[in-house]
């Protein structure tokens, strides 16, 4: 989950962007249905893990990168094998990603859940970590499809929707449905902003 900083400033994005945004979600939507579109007047997002006994600490494997390796390595002092799946050897598993390496596991739940439904290594979890429930999709109109890897024309198009303007693809900020954690207030124009620049820099530019 993501703790939300102040930002500088914000721009605000245009009444045509949004409705570019709500367009590209319904070609989008039939392959997303665990997602919802976040905009401005959206339901905030508050953990709530006792609601959901921390679901997602529960359902998912974490995949890490590389920069989160050395993050949670630095910041909780453990080794390799005390945080990544590792094989007989020691040796941390990896999965042919751009984050290859995944969070060790126990009892089927994620090493690092505590007793109270908290995570014991919040400082150091990992980004997949950070940045759930919210999710960036990007809407290809000329190819038809979503895209959700990392590219130039996908950082020309966000760095775009910043400023307001639609340029080449649209990206589009997802919520997961299943997180009962979206009952806060709905957030204003200069929180989704800001969520949607942490979200985007998160999946997309600390990969
Ligand atoms: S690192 Fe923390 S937030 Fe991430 S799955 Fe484990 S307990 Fe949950």
């Amino acid at each position: 989950m993501l703790r939300i900083g102040p930002t500088p400033y914000y721009r605000t994005v245009s009444a045509s962007l949004f409705a570019a945004m709500r367009a590209a979600w319904a070609e989008v939507r039939p392959r997303f249905e665990a997602y919802q579109l976040v905009l401005p007047g959206s339901p905030g997002f508050v953990c709530q893990p006792q609601a959901c006994t921390a679901y997602c600490c529960h359902a998912y494997s974490v995949n890490l990168g590389d920069a989160d390796v050395e993050r949670f390595r630095r910041l909780e002092q453990l080794e390799l094998a005390d945080f990544l799946e590792c094989d007989e050897d020691g040796k941390p598993l990896t999965l042919p990603m751009a984050q290859p390496f995944l969070l060790r596991r126990e009892e089927g739940r994620c090493k690092f859940l505590g007793g109270h439904l908290g995570c014991t290594v919040y400082e150091g979890r990992p980004n997949a970590c950070r940045l759930y429930p919210h999710f960036i999709v990007f809407w290809d109109g000329e190819a038809g499809r979503a895209r959700t890897t990392p590219s130039k024309r996908a950082a020309a198009s966000f760095d775009a929707a910043v400023l307001g303007n639609i340029y080449g693809l649209i990206p589009l900020l997802l919520g997961h449905v299943q997180c009962p954690g979206f009952t806060g207030d709905p957030v204003n124009e200069a929180e989704w902003h800001r969520l949607f620049r942490a979200t985007y820099q998160l999946q997309y530019a600390a990969v």
